[in-house]
C-alpha cells in the first residue's frame, strides 16, 4: 500500500513509519520539521519504500500534489491511506506556535481530506484526550463530550482537534469520505524530544542529571501513560478496521504526577529531590482513558507496563 504519514518525522509519526515499513508498505513521510526531527527517520531514508517530503501541509493542496507527482505518484487512486499526525502536541510547543497548531488541525487537515477523497483513500486523524478538557466524567469514554475552555491557552490545540473531528464527520456525512478518528492519551517512549517540556522528558533528564524534579502544582493531578509501540499498534488496527470512531487509544493505568516522578527516580537510580512549581493554567486535574471500545472492536489493549517502558525510554535518553 502507498501510505502518507503527515508528521512522520515526529515522535509518534516516526514509530508509525517504522511499523508500516516493516510490514512492507510504501511510506510517504511528510513533515515541515516544526517539532519533528529528521534524525527520527534517518535510518529509514535509505530504504526504497520510504520517501521524505519536507512540506507544510497548511500550504495549498496543489503545491503538495505537484511534489507528489514529482515523486512518481501521478494521477488519482495512487494513495491508499493517510495518517494525519502533523501537529505540535506538547503544551510548551503549541503555546509557542498557537496559530500553526490550530491551522495544522484545520486547514492542513482539510487539504489531506480532499486529497484522500481524490484517491479514494482512508484518512485517520489523530485527535487527543485534550478533547475532554477538564473532564467531569472519569475515566473518559468516547461518549463524553468534554469540558474545554474555548479561549484558554490550550484552546489552539484542544479546539482545533475538536474542529478537526467535526470537519471529518462533515465530509463523511455529506460526501461519504472514508474517515477515522482516534483520541490519543499521554504517550511516551524513545524519540521524544528532550526539550519538548512534557513531563516524561523533563523528569528523565532531571533524574539522569540528579537535578531537582519539577512538580507543577501539588503533583496530585493524574495522567495515564501509554508506551509508544503499544499506541502504534492500536493506530494501525484502527486504520484497518471498519470503525470510524472517535476511538480512545491509551493506557488506562492512571497515576499521580508524584507517583510518576518517584517511578522515574527509581528507574534512573537517581538522587534527585522534588521541587514544587506553580501549576500551569487549565492543566487538567485528571485523565484516564476508558478503552472498552478499542478492546471490543479493535481487539487492542496496551501490553507494556510503565516500569518496563520507562526503563527503555531512559536507556534511549542516555544513548542519544
Ligand atoms: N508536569 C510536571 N512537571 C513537568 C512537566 C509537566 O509536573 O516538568 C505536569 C503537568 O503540569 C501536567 C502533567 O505533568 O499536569 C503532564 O504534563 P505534559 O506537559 O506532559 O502533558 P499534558 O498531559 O498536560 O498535555
Amino acid at each position: 500500500m502507498n501510505i502518507i504519514i503527515t508528521g512522520g518525522a515526529g515522535f509518534i509519526g516516526s514509530h508509525l513509519c517504522e511499523f508500516l515499513l516493516n510490514k512492507g508498505d510504501n511510506i510517504i513521510c511528510v513533515d515541515n520539521l516544526g517539532s519533528g526531527d529528521r534524525k527520527n527517520i534517518k535510518e529509514f531514508e535509505e530504504k526504497e519504500n520510504f520517501v521524505f517530503i519536507e512540506f507544510d501541509i497548511t500550504k495549498t493542496l496543489e503545491e503538495f500534489e505537484k511534489i507528489l507527482e514529482n515523486k512518481g505518484f501521478v494521477g488519482e487512486n495512487k494513495i491508499n491511506q493517510i495518517y494525519h499526525l502533523a501537529s505540535r502536541a506538547s503544551p510548551n510547543d503549541y503555546q509557542e506556535f498557537p496559530v500553526e497548531t490550530a491551522l495544522s488541525n484545520s486547514l492542513g487537515l482539510n487539504n489531506m481530506i480532499k486529497l484522500s477523497m481524490k484517491h479514494n483513500a482512508v484518512i485517520l486523524f489523530s485527535s487527543t484526550s485534550e478533547a475532554y478538557g477538564q473532564p467531569k466524567v472519569h475515566p473518559q469514554p468516547e461518549t463524553y463530550w468534554g469540558n474545554v475552555n474555548p479561549v484558554g491557552i490550550r484552546s489552539c490545540y484542544d479546539e482545533s482537534k475538536r474542529f478537526g473531528e467535526a470537519l471529518l464527520m462533515a465530509y463523511h456525512r455529506k460526501f461519504n469520505a472514508k474517515v477515522k478518528i482516534i483520541r490519543i492519551f499521554n504517550t511516551y517512549g524513545p524519540k521524544m524530544r528532550k526539550d519538548d517540556g512534557r513531563v516524561i522528558p523533563n523528569f528523565i533528564q532531571q533524574a539522569l542529571n540528579n537535578n531537582e524534579i519539577t512538580i507543577y502544582g501539588n503533583g496530585e493531578q493524574t495522567r495515564s501513560f501509554c508506551y509508544v509501540t503499544d499506541l502504534v499498534e492500536g493506530i494501525v488496527k484502527m486504520m484497518n478496521s471498519a470503525e470510524i470512531g472517535p476511538k480512545n487509544l491509551g493506557n488506562p493505568r492512571e497515576m499521580t504526577i508524584l507517583e510518576c516522578a518517584q517511578k522515574v527516580i527509581d528507574a534512573a537510580d537517581s538522587n534527585s529531590k522534588l521541587i514544587f512549581n506553580s501549576l500551569p493554567e487549565d492543566d487538567p486535574t485528571k485523565r484516564q482513558p476508558d478503552i472498552s471500545s478499542a478492546r471490543q472492536f479493535l481487539d487492542w489493549e496496551p501490553k507494556i507496563e510503565f516500569e518496563e517502558g520507562i526503563k527503555k525510554t531512559i536507556e534511549w535518553f542516555k544513548e542519544n
